[in-house]
């Protein structure tokens, strides 16, 4: 996006108005429960584009939030200030098995779960490759079988692979067996975001953009 006048028009949440549900209370954590205590609007000159500019209050803690939204077509999306700290949610549009594991990837990373992390990481990997019908039984054998049908680049086979070794000791512990480095665990989480990125979020950019040039 090159100008706020785009949010909400190439990417964002169905519908036009701005939908509080999808707001969570950066203080308190409620979603979704909030009076607006401010709005001022601003139209585009010669044009009917419309940026909002809300104070939200929280019904449970009171506090308040600064909200930016505006809408497109069927689209819309916002921007708000304070934003919760704490990771709640993965990308609406990836499987929820896989989020939810990546979810955890991030939480452990946060908490210098080390191990766990590299374990979760690992784990949502797999998932992902059996969501693209990976087949061999294994990881080793299910990335391979990816990257033989070109759903996986060779760079990303690759990588993949170091991801599946560095996260073997935590899936597969021996006693008195090393810790898993803190940098390996970050690199680690990081390929999911990357692996992600590319199996889920750009083929709905793509879809989205095609959707759009038809309509
Ligand atoms: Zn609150």
């Amino acid at each position: 996006m090159d100008s706020w006048w785009g949010l909400g028009e190439w990417s964002g949440h169905r519908g036009e108005k701005l939908s509080l549900y999808l707001i969570t209370c950066p203080f308190c954590g409620e979603k979704g429960n909030f009076d607006t205590a401010f709005h001022a609007e601003k139209k585009k000159p010669n044009g009917h584009k419309v940026l909002n500019f809300d104070t939200l209050k929280c019904g449970n803690c009171a506090s308040y939030v600064q909200v930016f939204w505006s809408a497109g077509d069927r689209l819309h999306d916002f921007r708000m200030v304070p934003w919760p700290l704490k990771l709640e949610k993965h990308p609406e549009h990836w499987p929820e098995a896989v989020g939810r594991y990546w979810l955890q990837a991030k939480r452990n990373l946060k908490d210098e779960n080390w191990d766990a992390a590299a374990l979760m990481a690992r784990s949502s990997l797999q998932i992902a490759l059996r969501e693209h019908e990976a087949k061999g039984g294994n990881l080793k054998k299910e990335i391979d079988d990816l990257a033989s049908k070109g759903v996986l680049p060779p760079i990303m086979q690759d990588w993949a692979h170091n991801v599946r070794e560095l996260g073997n000791d935590s899936a597969h512990p021996a006693p008195g067996q090393e810790p898993t480095n803190p940098n390996d665990a970050r690199d680690i989480v990081q390929f999911m975001d990357f692996l992600f990125e590319y199996l889920y979020t750009l083929p709905k950019r793509i879809n989205d953009y095609r959707e759009r040039s038809n309509s």
